[in-house]
């Protein structure tokens, strides 16, 4: 039986895209094979690409001044691949908010000279307003990871740094609300949080930042290149390709970004607000910045930990506990968890609660 999943990612997909996939899996169409086994070249393989894009386009409200790229390397890739080809060698700050921006940093000073322009490491339970961040006149990029998985702490806006381009991990709360790109030089996310399952990143990207890459950057994430041949330089993973396709068009069903902004708050409140009244439960983060997506939670006594884990695995929910490096409980409540799902999860911790506490 399908439980709610709250795992973080692979996570939860909307059992209509589930079915949709399903129904095609012998043959798309009358194309006489399955979508996964058409070649990248074909026809129908083209279309799809072209469908994603535009769907990608007309959700972020991007021209052809950005480049619309699906990458082999999830988003870890564009750690490398973002600084290769927006700023080799060049100075790029990097907002260290969490486990994720954390690795940003560490990655991108392979390629480039990085400031951590503001380091809430290792508590990461606040975010610094953007005022007070050491960007440095001659910085080519601001990096932050705008949904940090693991801590549960996200960006309420975007931070405003002058003129730099922004290079945006979202990852974890990709098409979970609105996103103005006034400001943005790239904005990439694995798929498998709100797009799909894993193993192929999304990256949107300003065209006119990418035509000095680095000669090391590797062929697969050569922004320019991978444009011109929609990202065909190597072998799209298709599976992942039409999956994302089923995504956006359930994205859009659910009434667009606008929409899903306002369902994903009131989701995370109403969770915020079973922890928050209680005193068996606690969560350590800033209200101005907990995380719409990932909400970390701690029982009031950890040997408790286990026995929560296996009584809400037999009341339907599955992947609630924590990252093993903060451990307690988290619940990654993405746009494809139903409301219902965040019912059940309240009505169970408050059961348990009553009989524990
Ligand atoms: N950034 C964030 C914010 C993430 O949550 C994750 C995965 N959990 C990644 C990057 C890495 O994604 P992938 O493993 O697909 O490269």
């Amino acid at each position: 039986m399908r439980k709610y999943n709250f795992y973080p990612g692979p996570a939860t997909i909307p059992q209509e895209v589930l079915e949709r996939f399903r129904e095609e899996i012998l043959e798309y169409g009358d194309a006489g094979a399955s979508f996964i086994e058409l070649s990248h070249h074909s026809r129908e393989v083209l279309d799809c690409h072209d469908r994603v894009v535009a769907a990608i386009r007309a959700l972020l409200g991007v021209g052809d001044d950005y480049y619309v790229l699906l990458l082999p390397g999830g988003a870890m890739g564009q750690y490398s691949g973002a600084l290769l080809n927006l700023a080799p060698d060049a100075t790029v700050c990097v907002a260290v908010t969490g486990h994720w921006s954390n690795i940003v940093a560490d990655e991108a000073a392979k390629y480039s000279k990085i400031v951590k322009c503001v380091d809430t490491m290792p508590d990461c339970t606040t975010l610094p307003p953007a005022s007070s961040w050491n960007v440095p006149d001659d910085a080519r990029a601001v990096a932050y990871v705008d949904n940090e998985t693991i801590q549960g702490v996200e960006f309420p806006e975007k931070p405003v740094v002058g003129n730099v381009p922004l290079i945006i991990d979202q990852s974890s709360n990709v098409f979970s609300r609105p996103l103005d790109m006034t400001g943005v030089g790239a904005m990439f996310a694995c798929l498998q949080k709100n797009l799909g399952p894993s193993g192929m990143g999304l990256v949107v990207v300003r065209a006119d930042l990418c035509t000095a890459p680095s000669p090391q950057v590797p062929r697969v994430w050569h922004y320019a290149n991978q444009a011109e041949r929609k990202s065909m330089v190597n072998t799209v993973p298709s599976f992942q390709l039409r999956m994302l396709e089923f995504m956006l068009d359930w994205t859009n069903a659910q009434g667009g970004l606008a929409k899903l902004g306002e369902t994903n708050r009131a989701k995370a409140q109403s969770l915020y607000s079973c922890i928050d009244a209680s005193g068996f439960y606690s969560n350590r983060i800033d209200a101005a910045c907990r995380s719409r997506m990932n909400v970390p939670f701690n029982l009031a006594d950890a040997s408790l930990d286990d026995k929560f884990v296996t009584e809400a695995f037999a009341t339907g929910i599955l992947g609630i506990r924590g990252h093993f490096t903060v451990g307690g409980m988290r619940a990654s409540i993405y746009n494809a968890m139903p409301a219902a799902g965040v019912d059940c999860l309240v009505e169970f911790m408050r059961e348990f609660e009553r009989t524990n506490g």
